[in-house]
């Protein structure tokens, strides 16, 4: 039991690091070539994403899932509405958490400035030149201060903060959600095909498979590999999800995952993040959640 508690400790610190250090080579290249690599990585990592998705949704429901399910069948067509909620889902999420606003300046100008006697509170932010509120940070690639920042997402191509983690944490959600339903049907007719344990898919591009007396051996292996992308991108969609649980679970952030001052226990911790509909948000990117508090005033743990 110590050990998984040491390992898992080793994990997360060097996630951690790793994370710190790629955010501080992004800002060095950022300082040089910063408005080339936005204008370039945002709409890249967008395509990327949208093709992935797109492509495993249309693979699954018009060939995998046909060949497994009785298309004339509800199951088919229950699979079908599943596959557009979980679309709609992803995409609404993702579009809502590029789109919100979760700068100082998205507040009203009177909760700009500190309330009376909270100035103390309050941090200088040098690029801003101005004062902003407990939790917020600057970001160089938005140029903003973002209200309880917690990271910038290239997939997104905005910073994830108070107003828009709920949408960032959906879309997770639904991505993993997607990723497991695709790799239960991709795995099923990858086994009816016999591909499963089909070498490596880089075999594709040599002559080696003009050796096999398996006339389906190049489809198998491109089945192979789509499985093997749709096993990548779930661990991969697992691993932030996960890592987005843990840290609204303790109020912090990726810059202060340790940090547990603002903890008020779970419920409150999630309402922070999903509004006061908590799990409802997981419906519809639509359904309105207002959030507790403005991303301007904290309470902290002692204070409770
Ligand atoms: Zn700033
Ligand atoms: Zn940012």
């Amino acid at each position: 039991m110590i050990g998984f508690r040491r390992l898992f400790v080793i994990v997360v610190c060097w996630t951690r690091r790793m994370m710190v250090q790629c955010e501080d080579s992004v800002i060095r290249c950022s300082r040089r070539h910063r408005l080339k690599i936005v204008n370039v990585l945002h709409p890249f990592s967008a395509v990327v994403l949208l093709s992935v998705i797109g492509f495993l949704f249309v693979y699954d429901v018009v060939y995998v899932v046909p060949h497994i399910l009785d298309t004339s069948g509800c199951w088919y067509w229950l699979t079908c509405l599943l596959g557009g909620f979980i679309i709609f889902n992803i995409l609404g999420n993702w579009w809502l958490s590029f789109k919100t606003n979760t700068t100082v300046d998205s507040l009203p100008v009177e909760r700009q400035t500190p309330a009376e006697g909270e100035a103390h509170l309050w941090h200088f932010c040098i690029a801003c030149d101005r004062l902003v509120p407990p939790r917020s940070w600057h970001c160089r690639l938005c140029q903003g201060c973002m209200l309880k920042r917690d990271h910038h997402c290239t997939i997104s191509g905005s910073c994830i903060g108070h107003k828009n983690q709920r949408y960032f944490i959906c879309f997770l959600f639904h991505l993993c959600f997607g990723c497991g339903l695709a790799l239960v049907f991709n795995g099923i007719y990858a086994w009816q095909t016999e591909s499963l344990m089909t070498a490596d898919p880089i075999l594709l591009f040599s002559k080696l498979s003009a050796y096999s007396e398996d006339v389906n051996i190049d489809w198998k292996y491109t089945i192979s590999t789509i499985f093997k992308l749709n096993m990548f991108l779930l661990v991969i969609a697992l691993f932030m999800f996960g890592l987005q649980i843990l840290m609204v679970h303790r109020n912090s952030t990726c810059y202060t995952i340790f940090d547990r001052s603002y903890d008020l226990g779970w419920r409150r911790n999630f309402e922070g993040v999903l509004g006061r509909r908590l799990l409802w948000t997981l419906l519809s990117p639509t359904i309105k959640s207002p959030l507790p508090n403005d991303g301007t005033q904290w309470i902290v743990k002692q204070q409770v």
